[in-house]
């Protein structure tokens, strides 16, 4: 059955911060930038740049917990994913930051609405406690050809139906190779300047409340109007 589903990136989308940033920027050895460098630049895929940044990383498990409490969340998020769901939509999240501060922020943001959490599929990576500090853990064994971390468009392929209207909303260069195969990408931060200069199919959005409106106005259209690239 052909259905609208949604892939929600993590840091910086949903959230006002990116949460792997701040976790750096507090708790790791600055030369992190170095690295981050490094893969903005395209040296490096992501997976090496986290696993060397992490390793710049000492924090506790209450360090990581203490600063999800201080991560604000998107006002617009909560009604657009109740929207969202009442439409029968599937609302996903990818993500190339981790398990534990996702869960942990969405915990806090959702306690009201158990059932909508249990309902959002979370595809990210971990972060594993070690001796003497913390490393990054990966849930696909295998590399992709962009060396990810997370694959954003191996989990799209791997969970959505060729005939699905995939609408991935996103802000960063880790969110690139997901919006050349979605049907359409809402786009904000890097993410906007590369869907532009690609001449992918985009909408600009602040935040999920332009989403939302985007989406109630398209709606009727939007199964016939789009699909995802067959060929990416
Ligand atoms: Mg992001
Ligand atoms: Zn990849």
């Amino acid at each position: 059955m052909k259905r609208i589903k949604f892939y929600l990136d993590f840091d910086g989308t949903i959230t006002q911060n990116d949460v792997v940033d701040l976790i750096l920027d507090r708790f790791a050895d600055k030369s992190w930038q170095k690295v981050e460098k490094e893969w903005q630049e395209g040296k490096i895929g992501s997976r090496e740049c986290l696993t060397r940044q992490l390793k710049l990383v000492k924090a506790s498990p209450e360090d990581l917990k203490k600063l999800c409490g201080e991560v604000a969340v998107d006002p617009h998020f909560t009604p657009f994913l109740n929207l969202a769901l009442k439409m029968e939509c599937k609302v996903t999240i990818v993500s190339d930051g981790f398990g534990f501060v996702i869960r942990n922020v969405l915990e806090r943001h959702l306690s009201d609405y158990p059932d909508i959490l249990k309902s959002i599929p979370v595809y990210s990576n971990e972060i594993e406690w070690t001796g003497s500090g913390v490393k990054a853990v990966f849930n696909s064994p295998d590399l992709c050809r962009h060396k990810c971390a997370n694959c954003k468009p191996e989990v799209i392929k791997n969970s959505a139906w060729p005939d699905d209207t995939v609408l991935f909303v996103g802000d960063g260069l880790s969110d690139r190779f997901a919006s050349q195969i979605a049907s359409l990408t809402f786009a904000k931060g890097k993410l906007l300047q590369y869907c532009k200069d690609n001449e992918l199919a985009y909408e600009a959005y602040t935040d999920f409340g332009d989403v939302q409106k985007w989406f109630l106005k398209n709606y009727d259209s939007l199964k016939s109007r789009y699909a995802i690239q067959p060929s990416a």
